[in-house]
């Protein structure tokens, strides 16, 4: 089974900082994904990582629904990329998931959306990870250890200024998560 802390090759640096939040049920994952969406500046580039079914996609669709964006937000499992247009600029959501080799990343041309212009989220990571882009902030979604509770874990850390100050506004806004 996939396991979340040992796959990114190569190892992502250490954290600038870092927040870790219960989410109960899934409109805890929802009213998160409202809260974190807007403080997503063009440029930033966010990995969502955690087993199938921990709550990725639903995150990135409350994301994409608190901008404004009306229709359905599917996995991109099959399609690799799903390109959305909200708040002036591009929103691309990746599923690397079907990789078998980290290279299909770059034979599939996928470097030219992570621009100045877009956000890029980017679920399975470590599916191309040396190509994929480095991450502002990485989301490690876990299912809690004793597996008769519901509900997830979450664990935002930020890797460069720009994900600091994002996570920093987003622990302004959580009652109890500031540091
Ligand atoms: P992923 O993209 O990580 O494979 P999905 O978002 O497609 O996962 O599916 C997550 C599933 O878990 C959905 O059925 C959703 O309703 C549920 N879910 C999402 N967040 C939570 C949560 N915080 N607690 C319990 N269930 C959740
Ligand atoms: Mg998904």
């Amino acid at each position: 089974m996939h396991s979340p802390n040992h796959s990114l090759s190569p190892p992502l640096s250490s954290p600038l900082s870092s927040l870790t939040l219960a989410l109960p049920d899934e409109a805890a994952t929802v009213a998160l994904g409202g809260r974190l969406a807007p403080l997503l500046d063009a440029g930033t580039v966010v990995w969502l990582d955690g087993d199938l079914g921990a709550g990725k996609t639903t995150l990135v669709r409350a994301m994409l629904r608190q901008l404004g964006h009306h229709g359905p937000v599917k996995s991109p499992t099959y399609t690799l990329v799903e390109v959305y247009v909200v708040s002036s600029i591009y929103w691309y959501h990746f599923d690397f998931y079907r990789f078998n080799d980290t290279e299909e990343f770059v034979d599939a041309g996928l470097g030219e959306y992570f621009r100045n212009d877009s956000v890029c989220l980017v679920e399975w990571p470590e599916k191309a990870a040396g190509h994929v882009p480095p991450a502002d902030l990485v989301l490690v979604f876990r299912f809690p250890k004793n597996h008769h509770h519901s509900g997830r874990v979450l664990e935002l850390s930020a890797h460069t200024e720009r994900g600091q100050s994002c996570l920093n506004t987003l622990k302004s806004l959580i009652p109890g998560a500031a540091a």
